[in-house]
């Protein structure tokens, strides 16, 4: 059996799988993101990550027929190089991932965006299966977006899907990037922590981050958010309000421009809230959709937390995953955990 990896590469953590036919997950490494150092230290992390995952799954790196990469900030296939990852330690300039993972592992390595490539996943193997064109919409720390068309990703000169940053407010809040009223400025996971802390702050009723202390966490994980939401937490449950809204109109404004049949929901946020708030979301775009007639499906990502890399793993055999995503259709390989740790 053909046996490939994959390493969904983020901020805090970075998550290695080795996957056989039909996608199935044979092995699972989670390592945290270095966060001292540079892209060596990173670049060494992910192979013990890919060298634990392929042990797991009884076999060792050169095994793989290759690894694919879903990488964060600039990334250029056909150079081998990744820049400008802003939340990896001192990732600015252009570094040869694709050939020092090559030689760390004795095996090919492909690169490709986080985002996307998650977005093909849900594609090839989980919620937008029955699709030909969708949009995935990752709400978690901040909020990205992958669009596949009649089949193909479009990532336009690069940077195509930053659903994060359509404006929802003119002149409105402050977004993480620094512009103002970007729907991300009121949805992603570190804005709303801004946001929290301020109104906490003034004086705001919240148990946001006695829930945070209590479970053991530096910061409001989307467990944290959850756990204030269910018990009606005011400041939580306004500040979600808004970011369902935000989200609302951002995802209803794009589907207004590309006409998908689908939009999946993921990230820590969209898959931790799940259902009720995916529910929740296609009923605050209705008000923004041109055609509300026919409004597209909208669906959780089915692959969970492990979509990432899994959709990365689908980077080694491009000519293979159009065969499943319109012939075979594999089954798809759900994930059990369910945080964005
Ligand atoms: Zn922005």
């Amino acid at each position: 059996m053909a046996i490939r990896g994959g390493i969904d590469l983020g901020g805090t953590k970075i998550q290695a799988v080795v996957v056989g036919d039909r996608g199935a997950v044979l092995g699972s490494t989670r390592l945290p993101t270095p966060t001292t150092g540079g892209p060596p230290d990173v670049a060494a992390a992910m192979a013990d990550a890919v060298r634990q995952a392929a042990d797991e799954a009884g076999a060792v790196p050169s095994d793989l027929e290759g690894v694919g990469v879903g990488s964060p900030g600039a990334v250029d296939d056909s150079a081998g190089t990744v820049a400008t990852a802003r939340n990896l330690p001192d990732w600015l300039d252009a570094y040869p991932l694709r050939d020092v993972l090559a030689d760390a592992l004795g095996t090919k390595v492909r690169l490709g965006n986080d985002v996307q490539v998650a977005t093909d996943a849900e594609f090839a193997l989980g919620a937008a299966r029955p699709y030909k064109s969708i949009l995935g919409v990752f709400w978690g720390t901040g909020v990205g977006g992958g669009i596949v068309l009649d089949g193909k990703p479009w990532l336009g000169r690069s940077a195509a899907g930053e659903i994060g940053h359509v404006v929802v407010r003119i002149g409105g809040r402050r977004c993480p990037c620094g512009r103002r009223g970007g729907m991300e400025a009121y949805a992603g996971r570190l804005a709303l922590e801004r946001r929290a802390r301020e109104l906490h702050d003034k004086g705001n009723r919240t148990r946001l981050f006695e829930i945070m202390e209590e479970r053991g966490r530096d910061r409001l994980t989307s467990g944290v958010w959850a756990r204030a939401l269910k018990a009606e937490d005011p400041v939580a449950t306004k500040l979600i309000d808004q970011a369902v809204k935000a989200l609302g109109a951002g995802v209803a404004s794009t589907v207004n421009v590309l006409d998908v049949e689908a939009v999946v929901i993921g990230g820590g946020m969209g898959i931790r809230l799940g259902e009720p708030f995916t529910n929740r979301i296609r009923e605050a775009m209705m008000p923004h959709l041109f055609v509300d007639s026919a409004p597209p499906a909208v669906h959780v990502a089915a692959l969970g937390d492990l979509g990432g890399a899994i959709g990365a793993s689908l980077l080694v055999k491009p000519a293979r995953r159009r065969q499943a995503a319109t012939a075979t259709r594999p089954r798809a390989t759900r994930s059990k955990a369910r945080s964005d740790k």
